[in-house]
């Protein structure tokens, strides 16, 4: 967990991008309006970092300078248990998605760990987990310590990625950090989250298996906030998030990133005071 819950974007905000704002103003800007988090986008990165290591250095300095705690969406371009020359290639994005982590400071590369294919799931998900340790060794071997792993729960029935999966990953695969998209295990469950005790079970399941500490990253969310049909509704986890004394990092990706990032902070802030 971070040292307080955080909030923060998924990529740059929009009006960022207006403003002409450059990679390293972001986390200036970001804690002049309060937040504290920012997820950097390497989504459609190949097997070779694609930015330079002095931009993301200076973007992690800048982090760091104004309190704002690093995480990194890793590339979408990965399937851990497709064809043996595909899990090869994706593994190889993986590195190099973690060394820019590494150059950052980011703490985390979150991502998706693929499909399942024509193959049978358990198998399919066993090939994963043997990946993902080869990714992890390979990551040591290049002395990348300080960044973990975080396979992302799914949102479709035939992307590997279910609750109890990234769990498992979790307790057998060394380096690795859970990340829950809630909107994700929403959709996969045909809207899971209708009340409060529907988050508070997946947060005592987490519990269960991995201690609370390991609840860190939190919620993530594709639509705009105030559309409450859309994914779950943000109060609710507010309120285990507070319940459980949770220090999650809550990224936001919706199309006003910052804007719901900020809304959350306030929700979960008067949650808190109550
Ligand atoms: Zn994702």
């Amino acid at each position: 967990m971070a040292d307080r819950p955080r909030f923060g974007p998924a990529g740059i905000p929009p009006l960022f991008k207006i403003l002409g704002a450059r990679l390293s103003d972001i986390p200036r800007l970001l804690r002049e309006e309060g937040l504290d988090a920012f997820e950097y986008q390497a989504v459609r990165w190949g097997q070779k970092p694609q930015m330079k290591q002095e931009d993301a250095e200076s973007l992690g300095s800048e982090a760091r300078k104004n309190d704002v705690l690093l995480s990194l969406h890793g590339s979408y371009y990965v399937n851990l248990c497709g064809k043996k020359e595909v899990v090869e290639a994706s593994k190889r994005r993986l590195v190099a998605c973690a060394t820019a982590a590494q150059w950052m400071g980011a703490y985390v590369v979150v991502f998706h760990m693929g499909f399942y294919g024509r193959v049978e799931k358990s198998y399919a998900f066993r090939n994963c987990v043997n990946a993902l340790k080869d990714v992890v060794a390979t990551m040591n071997s290049l002395g990348i310590q300080n960044v973990k792993l975080g396979p992302e729960t799914m949102g479709r029935v035939f992307q590997v990625g279910s609750l109890d999966e990234i769990l498992t990953i979790c307790e057998e695969v060394e380096q690795t950090q859970l990340a829950i998209d809630w909107s994700h295990l929403h959709a996969r469950h045909q809207g899971q989250f209708r009340k409060v005790d529907d988050f508070r079970a997946v947060v005592e399941e987490v519990e269960r298996r991995l201690g609370i500490e390991y609840t860190g990253k939190g919620e993530r969310r594709h639509h705009v906030l105030d559309e409450a049909r859309y994914g779950p509704d943000f109060a609710m986890l507010a309120e285990v998030i507070a319940e459980f004394n949770m220090r999650p990092v809550i990224i936001s990706e919706t199309p006003i990133l910052d804007v719901d990032a900020v809304k959350m902070r306030d929700i979960l802030r008067k949650v808190t005071e109550k």
